[in-house]
């Protein structure tokens, strides 16, 4: 379709250089043809004109000190996607690899994904070239300190609410709303993930993981199977892979791998979780640190990577879940998986899987569950957050929880429902993408040419 594909080479001259926004513009826009082709008001509209351009984006200087008295200076980002549906809402990820382009990709997805959960929350997303790896506590609260400095002036509790990504934790988040509330005076949930003592909703840090085994559980439920007894590869060894696991050990299945950027781990038995937590929760540490309890487990550090793609893949199971980072899941890692049996995927990180990965999983037909359906309960959960924050009350972790479930099946749902009725039952990719673009551009139109 022309449409489509000029659109694209209009993206790519007028923002050079954002590969990861070109892979994600193009997988959404690719899956929607059908919709376009049946619907022409959106065509008339310029609905994918204006949805690839954010409405708005910042771009800003952190100046710290570290702890020598050295003055430091990181690239600041935030960008707001699309306010069609409510506040921007998005995390911020603090990691090197950090710029314009990877942070297009993320808020241009975030759309879509909020759209599907049926909240009332816009797209954006936000993050800096800092890594806070390595980097003391004080010098970890200085830089988010700086950070919010300028942050505060594009944000607030109906405007725009980030919450945390790779590299934003719990202690980011503390120190930035310290900040903000310093700067403005105002304790009101302009952050969501926060401490459950000063706002922060019970589950919320869960709710990733277990928001993509539950979309996992969904997918199978369809085809009357389910994960109990089944074997698991995770990738990731952070807030999202963490509890990933957790929920597959609640589930009765058995989680055998987890990787962090230095090496996979894999352990037969099935990954001790309350050692995962202490290495990369309170320790900070390697994976590698593994084996010092566990010395008849696996390490493959990442010299040992096969060259075209990520050891964590390559192991036998039946279900995978994708939790670490962008593009971890090549095509080679993809017939590895089907050969070795895994019919079973859920995406807990954005856009782990390389587009000719996904390929081969829809043309296998297998449960495929994209990222920016998989792995929404995240966002969900932080709405949940902003509602118990706007009404000053606090659920318990129950109530949270069976919300979770509720809205992870509703996605699942009007993912599925779509696919079905644009005639492929079982990609979710489509079903996803189209779910959620109608509901954005029939919001749009409705709002006028703003
Ligand atoms: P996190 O707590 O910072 O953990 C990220 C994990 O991935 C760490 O184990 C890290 O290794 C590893 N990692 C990061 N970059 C890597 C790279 N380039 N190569 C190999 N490993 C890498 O982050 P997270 O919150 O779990 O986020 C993981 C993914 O889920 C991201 O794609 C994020 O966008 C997505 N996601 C997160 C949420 C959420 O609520 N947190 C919601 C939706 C989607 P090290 O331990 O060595 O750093």
């Amino acid at each position: 379709m022309p449409y489509v594909h000029d659109t694209l080479l209009r993206l790519q001259k007028s923002s050079p250089a954002q590969t990861e926004f070109y892979q994600a513009a193009e997988e959404v826009l690719d899956s929607i043809r059908p919709l376009l082709d049946k619907d022409k008001h959106y065509r008339e509209q310029g609905i994918i004109e204006r949805l690839v351009e954010p409405e708005r984006q910042m771009m800003f200087r952190v100046v710290w000190h570290d702890d020598q008295g050295r003055v430091q200076v990181n690239k600041g980002y935030r960008v707001q996607f699309s306010s069609a549906l409510g506040p921007y809402k998005g995390g911020l990820r603090f990691h090197h690899s950090v710029n314009a382009g990877i942070i297009k990709f993320l808020g241009f997805e975030q759309i879509f994904k909020n759209a599907l959960t049926g909240l009332p929350i816009g797209g954006g997303k936000g993050g800096s070239d800092f890594n806070p790896k390595g980097r003391s506590d004080m010098e970890v609260m200085r830089f988010c300190q700086a950070f919010m400095t300028e942050l505060h002036r594009h944000i607030g509790a109906t405007i725009d609410v980030p919450a945390g990504d790779i590299g934003v934790g719990a202690r980011e988040i503390g120190y930035m709303y310290g900040q903000y509330k310093r700067l403005t005076g105002s304790y009101e949930g302009v952050l969501t993930g926060k401490g459950l003592n000063w706002g922060g909703s019970l589950a919320r840090k869960e709710a990733t993981g277990y928001g993509a085994v539950y979309f996992a559980e969904n997918m199978l439920q369809d085809r009357n199977d389910s994960l109990k007894n089944k074997t698991c590869l995770v990738s990731g060894a952070g807030n999202v892979a963490i509890y990933t696991i957790e929920k597959l050990y609640q589930l009765g299945a058995l989680p055998v791998t987890c990787s962090d950027s230095q090496g996979t781990i894999y352990h037969e038995q099935g990954i001790d979780l309350g050692l995962l937590k202490e290495l990369k929760e309170v320790r900070r540490s390697s994976l590698e640190a593994y084996l010092d309890t566990h010395p008849t487990a696996k390490y493959i550090p990442v010299s040992d990577y096969p060259t075209d793609g990520h050891a964590v893949w390559r192991f036998k199971a039946q279900a995978a879940f994708p939790s670490a980072t962008q593009n971890e899941l090549t095509l080679a890692d993809a017939k590895v998986l089907l050969e070795q049996g895994v019919y079973c995927i859920s995406e807990g990180a954005n856009m782990p899987s390389t587009a000719d990965a996904v390929d081969l999983f829809l043309e296998a037909g297998i449960c495929y569950g994209p990222g920016k359906a998989a792995n929404a309960g995240g966002v969900a959960t932080s709405q949940l957050e902003m509602a118990q924050n706007a009404s000053m009350t606090q659920w318990t972790f129950e109530e949270v929880d069976n919300r979770l479930k509720a809205i992870m099946n509703g996605i699942y749902q009007r993912s599925s429902d779509t696919a079905k009725e644009f005639n492929e039952p079982t990609n979710l990719v489509l079903g996803a993408n189209i779910a959620g673009f109608r509901k954005v551009a029939d919001a749009m139109i409705d709002q006028g040419l703003v």
